[in-house]
C-alpha cells in the first residue's frame, strides 16, 4: 500500500495555517461543531422559564454577564441549570457565580441545579446556602457534589424557601454538619442522603423545620429509630417517602406497642421495602388518617377481604424493577413528580 505523504502533509499544513489565521483575527470565534450546544447557553436569560444544558462554570459566567448587560424586560423566574456529563471531574462552580445570580435574575423564584461540582479546596470559593438568591421559594440541588460543612453553615434566614431538594447530594458521614433553622420549609427532599446512621442529623433537621409537611428520605441510610423521631418531633408531617430503605414491619409494630402515632400522615411510600401485610396492620393504627400507601408488591399480598382491614386506605402495589433496586440511593423520584421544572 502506497501512502501519498506529501499531499497529506500539505493538506494538514493548509488547515493549520487557516486555523491560526482565524484565531488571530477572531480570538473567540473559532468554534468547532462540537461546542455549538455550549454557545447556546451563552445568550442572555430573557424568558420567564429558562433551561440551560451542558453548563460549565465559564459558560454560566458568560450567561450571567450577558444577562446583566441585557437588563432583560422579562426577568427569569424559573431557572434550570444542568451540568455537562462528567462535570464532577471538571472545574467547580464558585460561590461568586451563585451570588451573582441574584443580581442577574432579581425575580428568580425557583432554581434547580443538577450534576454540578460545587466542591473546591479553596475555602473562599465554597458555596453555602446563604449564597443563593433570597427571592427563592424553591431550591433544588440534585446529583451534585457539595462541601456539606460549608453548605449548611449559614446564619441566613430562609424566610422565602418553601421547597428544598438536596436529592443525592448530601453525605454527612464524615462531618459534624448541623442543619440550619428553616422556619418556613414545607417540603424537604433528602433522598439518597448518607449519614442518617446516627439519628442526630435527622433530629436537627426535624427540630429546625417546624412547618415540614413533606419529607423524602428514600434510598437513604435511615435507622430503625427514624420513624419514631418523625412521630415525636414532626407530628405535622402529611407525606412521608421511605421507599428503598431498611424500614421493616417491626418498626410499625414497635410504634403501635409504644402508642406512638403519625396522626397527620396522609400519604406514605414504602416501595421496595420489606414491609408486609403484618406491618400494614400496625401502620393502620399508628397512622389512622393515612389514605394512600405505596408498598412492595412482592411482600404485601392481596388478602381475602382487604377492605375489612385497610379501609379506607388506598394501597398501591409496585413490583417494577426500578434502578433503585440496584443503586439503592435512587428513590422513586418524588421531587420531579411533584415539581416539573424541566420543560
Ligand atoms: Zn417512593
Amino acid at each position: 500500500m502506497k501512502l501519498d505523504i506529501g499531499t497529506d502533509l500539505n493538506q494538514w499544513m493548509r488547515k493549520l495555517i487557516h486555523s491560526r489565521k482565524l484565531k488571530g483575527n477572531h480570538p473567540n470565534r473559532v468554534v468547532s461543531d462540537e461546542k455549538k450546544p455550549t454557545l447556546r447557553a451563552h445568550s442572555a436569560l430573557s424568558q420567564d422559564h429558562e433551561v440551560l444544558n451542558d453548563v460549565t462554570p465559564s459558560s454560566l459566567r458568560l450567561v450571567i454577564h450577558s444577562t446583566l448587560k441585557a437588563q432583560s424586560a422579562e426577568p427569569t423566574q424559573v431557572l434550570v441549570i444542568r451540568g455537562e456529563h462528567n462535570s464532577f471531574e471538571k472545574k467547580p462552580l464558585s460561590a461568586h457565580k451563585v451570588k451573582s445570580l441574584e443580581k442577574a435574575c432579581p425575580s428568580l423564584r425557583q432554581l434547580a441545579i443538577e450534576d454540578i461540582n460545587m466542591s473546591t479546596n479553596q475555602r473562599r470559593k465554597r458555596i453555602s446556602l446563604a449564597h443563593f438568591p433570597t427571592t427563592l421559594c424553591l431550591l433544588s440541588i440534585r446529583d451534585s457534589i457539595i462541601e456539606v460543612g460549608t453548605f449548611l453553615k449559614s446564619s441566613h434566614d430562609f424566610y422565602n424557601i418553601r421547597v428544598l431538594d438536596l436529592g443525592r447530594s448530601l453525605d454527612v458521614r464524615k462531618t459534624d454538619a448541623a442543619w440550619p433553622p428553616m422556619a418556613n420549609v414545607e417540603e424537604l427532599y433528602l433522598d439518597g442522603t448518607q449519614g442518617f446512621g446516627s439519628a442526630d442529623f435527622l433530629q436537627t433537621i426535624l427540630v429546625n423545620c417546624p412547618l415540614l409537611k413533606v419529607l423524602d428520605l428514600e434510598g437513604s441510610d435511615i435507622g430503625p429509630e427514624s420513624l419514631e423521631l418523625v412521630a415525636r418531633l414532626a407530628p405535622q408531617v402529611e407525606t412521608l417517602y421511605l421507599g428503598f430503605t431498611g424500614i421493616q414491619d417491626i418498626n410499625f409494630i414497635h410504634m403501635e406497642r409504644q402508642k406512638m402515632n403519625l396522626r397527620c400522615l396522609l400519604t406514605l411510600c414504602l416501595a421496595d421495602t420489606q414491609v408486609s401485610n403484618c406491618g400494614l396492620e400496625s401502620l393502620r393504627k399508628v397512622a389512622p388518617n393515612l389514605r394512600n400507601v405505596t408498598v412492595n408488591g412482592f411482600t404485601v399480598t392481596h388478602t381475602e377481604n382487604p377492605e375489612d382491614v385497610f379501609l379506607p386506605l388506598r394501597i398501591r402495589r409496585t413490583c417494577n424493577v426500578h434502578i433503585g433496586a440496584v443503586f439503592r440511593n435512587h428513590g422513586c423520584g418524588h421531587f420531579k413528580e411533584a415539581h416539573r421544572l424541566q420543560s
